[in-house]
C-alpha cells in the first residue's frame, strides 16, 4: 500500500497542487497549511472549517501526522523528552527545554546517527534513517502543543536547535525545507534567526550554508584541539580534518551579519581533552585561524555504555580561564534533563528514565 501523503511536509505550492488533484479550489491549500502549522492540528477531524466530505477525502489520501508519541518524560528541571515513533517504527526524540526568557525545542534530523562519536550515546544506534521535512516539523508541533496547547500562537522568541539525534548536515535538504516551512508567518512563524544547526563537521555543507541568504545560525562540535585526538573521538575528522574544518568555518565567518557569531562546542571529558595543554592548544588553534567565535564548554553527560566521565567543575573552570586569558570567549553550558536521558549525547531511545523522574506514559493524542 502506498504511504499516504504527509501534508505537514508540503510547502504551500505543493499543497495547492495536491488540492487541485482532488478537484478542490486553491484556497483549500491555505486553509490546510494554516490548520497544520498555525493551529498545529494533527488530525483532519479537528479541521472543522473544512467541509466534512472534504475531510473524509483527505483522510483517504493523506495524513496530517505520521509520528506517534510513545512516551513523554519530565525532568526535575522541567525539561521534557518525547520519544516518538515513525510510521515505519523508528525512534525519534525531541526535547523541550524551558528557560526563563524563552524556551528551546531541540529536534532530531535523523533516527539514530551514522557518525561514530565515541562520547555520544546516539552513535550506538547507528543510522536508522534520515527524517523527512514533515517529520522534522511534526516534532516541533508535538513539543509546542504539549508546552503551550493546541491552537495557540508560537510564543515570540521560541528557539529551535538541531542538536538532537543525527547529523543535520547529512539531512541537509529535508532540514532546509523544514526550516522554510516553519518560518512562514501564516504558520509556526519561527524565523531562521531563532534557529541553530549544529554539525560534527560536514565541511561542504558548512560552505554551502555560508552562501544562503536567511540561513540559521551555525554551531560546530569540536571536542578536541588536535587531529590525533579528534580522529579518535570523532571519526568524521578522518574525512575532514581540523585544518579543512576551520578553513570552512573561516569562510562561514565571512558571511556573518554584524553582531552574529557562531559557536564551537567542546564536550569536556575527564582526563581526555581537558588538560591545561588542551586549553592552550585549542586557543592557539582558533587564534591562528583568527576565528572570532565563542566556545561552549559542555560538561560530558555520562551514560552507561560510554567510556568517559565528566571533567570536574574546577577543571572546566580552569579550562575556561585559560581560553579567556588567550582572548577566546568561553561559556559553560548548564546540562538540562540529564535525569531523563534528555541531555546532549544522551538520546538513544531510552525507554525508561532513572527513578528521579518516573516515565509518564502520557498519551499525547494531538
Ligand atoms: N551531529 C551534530 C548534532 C548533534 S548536537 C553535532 O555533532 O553537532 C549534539 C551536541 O552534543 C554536540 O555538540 C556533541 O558534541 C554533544 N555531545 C554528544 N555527546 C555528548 C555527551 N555525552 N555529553 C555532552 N555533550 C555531548
Amino acid at each position: 500500500m502506498n504511504q499516504p501523503v504527509h501534508l505537514t511536509g508540503l510547502a504551500e505550492d505543493e499543497l495547492r497542487e495536491f488540492v487541485r488533484s482532488l478537484g478542490e479550489p486553491d484556497y483549500r491549500a491555505r486553509q490546510i497549511f494554516s490548520a497544520l502549522h498555525r493551529r498545529r492540528l494533527r488530525t483532519f477531524d479537528e479541521m472543522t472549517d473544512l467541509p466534512k466530505d472534504f475531510r473524509a477525502t483527505l483522510a483517504g489520501r493523506a495524513t496530517a501526522s505520521t509520528l506517534t508519541v510513545e512516551s513523554r518524560y519530565v525532568s526535575e528541571d522541567g525539561t521534557r523528552r518525547y520519544l516518538l515513533k515513525t510510521h515505519d517504527g523508528l525512534p525519534v526524540e525531541t526535547v523541550f527545554i524551558p528557560e526563563e526568557r524563552r524556551d528551546t525545542v531541540c529536534f532530531s534530523s535523523q533516527s539514530g546517527c551514522p557518525l561514530q562519536c565515541s562520547f555520544c550515546l546516539t552513535a550506538k544506534l547507528g543510522l536508522l534513517r534520515t527524517l523527512t521535512a514533515g517529520e522534522i516539523v511534526e516534532q516541533i508541533v508535538v513539543a509546542l502543543n504539549d508546552a503551550y496547547g493546541v491552537g495557540t500562537r508560537t510564543p515570540r522568541g521560541t528557539n529551535l536547535v538541531a542538536m538532537g539525534a543525527g547529523e543535520p548536515f547529512l539531512a541537509f535538504d529535508p532540514l532546509m525545507k523544514a526550516l522554510r516551512l516553519m518560518r512562514a508567518p501564516e504558520g509556526l512563524h519561527i524565523v531562521p534567526n531563532r534557529v541553530t544547526v549544529s554539525t560534527a563537521g560536514v565541511v561542504p555543507k558548512i560552505r554551502e550554508l555560508a552562501t544562503l541568504a536567511d540561513r540559521p545560525h551555525l554551531a560546530v562540535s569540536l571536542a578536541a584541539p588536535t587531529d590525533e585526538l579528534r580522529d579518535e573521538l570523532m571519526p568524521i575528522n578522518k574525512r575532514w580534518n581540523l585544518e579543512e574544518l576551520l578553513a570552512a568555518c573561516k569562510e562561514f565567518e565571512k558571511s556573518l551579519k554584524p553582531g552574529e557569531r557562531f559557536t564551537f562546542e567542546y564536550v569536556m571529558l575527564d582526563n581526555v581533552n581537558d588538560s591545561d595543554g588542551d586549553a592552550r592548544r585549542l586557543a592557539n588553534l582558533l587564534n591562528r585561524h583568527q576565528l572570532r567565535t565563542k566556545v561552549n564548554l559542555i560538561p560530558h553527560n555520562a551514560a552507561e555504555g560510554l567510556p568517559y566521565q565528566p571533567s570536574p567543575p574546577e577543571r572546566v573552570a580552569r579550562f575556561k580561564a585559560i581560553l579567556e586569558a588567550k582572548g577566546v570567549q568561553a561559556y559553560v553550558r548548564r546540562p538540562r534533563g540529564r535525569d531523563i536521558y534528555a541531555a546532549c549525547g544522551q538520546l538513544a531511545a531510552r525507554r525508561s528514565a532513572n527513578n528521579l523522574a518516573p516515565a509518564l506514559a502520557h498519551q499525547l493524542t494531538r
